[in-house]
């Protein structure tokens, strides 16, 4: 498949918030918990304000996770934690409760089946095309499988590429490395990357030498950080699908 002059043989897809509608079905699984946790009502006036809290705990934590600062165990533990204790919880039942709501979160996360607009489109017409379609993401493997599967995408997906496999997150060039090798092509030409965040995604396959394309879902108006040079940027997933010459 000819993509911007280069012959591609692997598609590799971002899952949260490139795919799957990561923010809808996390939001939609903290309502869950806020409703059927007495605690957290006790703790929170509102959804809102429990949602809020943790999601502003949770999106500091994953900045510092992507740039290897903290590890994973840390930010699971911490992203329930904080927002309980900052709501008057003692620290030591605080501890308690994180590790019961993080197996339960992302049990419910990982039944949520909410996709980006257009990504089955999307997929589809890569399914038609003679490329490898690959997941690359930093997202945890206990939950990463059982998305793919809640929101039917194992058909299109050929291989998964998980940060936790090594330890190494995007935008760390070796995960990119990984990811040839897992496909057995090691010319970075090849690949081609499509992904929502500038930082872990598009700087990452570029400076991997791959092909990018910003998902950028932001609404036009709102100003965006510069998208590379290098990297194409679209506002829909299925203005991706005429830059794709078969
Ligand atoms: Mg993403």
């Amino acid at each position: 498949m000819n993509y911007n002059g280069h012959d591609i043989k692997v598609v590799w897809v971002d899952l949260d918030d490139t795919i799957i509608d990561f923010t809808a079905n996390a939001r939609a699984s903290l309502t869950i918990m806020y409703d059927n946790e007495p605690l957290l009502r006790q703790l929170y006036p509102s959804e809102a304000l429990w949602a809020e809290t943790y999601e502003r705990h949770n999106m500091t934590l994953w900045a510092k996770y992507n740039v290897g600062i903290i590890k994973r165990d840390f930010l699971r533990m911490e992203r329930f934690r904080l927002p309980l204790t900052e709501a008057g919880l003692p620290d030591a039942e605080a501890r308690t409760v994180s590790k019961r709501f993080d197996t339960l979160y992302l049990d419910l996360l990982a039944r949520q089946k909410r996709l980006v607009p257009r990504a089955m489109e999307l997929l589809t017409v890569l399914r038609t095309k003679k490329v490898t379609i690959g997941v690359l993401s930093n997202g945890f493997r206990e939950v990463q499988f059982r998305k793919i599967d809640s929101a039917g995408l194992t058909p299109y997906i050929d291989t998964v590429v998980l940060s936790d496999d090594i330890g190494i997150n995007k935008p760390d060039t070796r995960i990119f490395i990984h990811a040839m090798k897992r496909t057995a092509d090691a010319d970075p030409t090849h690949h081609l990357l499509i992904g929502d965040n500038l930082q872990t995604d598009i700087s990452g396959a570029i400076n991997a030498g791959w092909s990018a394309i910003w998902l950028n879902r932001t609404t036009v108006t709102a100003p965006s950080p510069a998208c590379p040079d290098t990297a194409v940027e679209v506002h829909n997933l299925y203005d991706i699908i005429p830059l794709l010459i078969l």
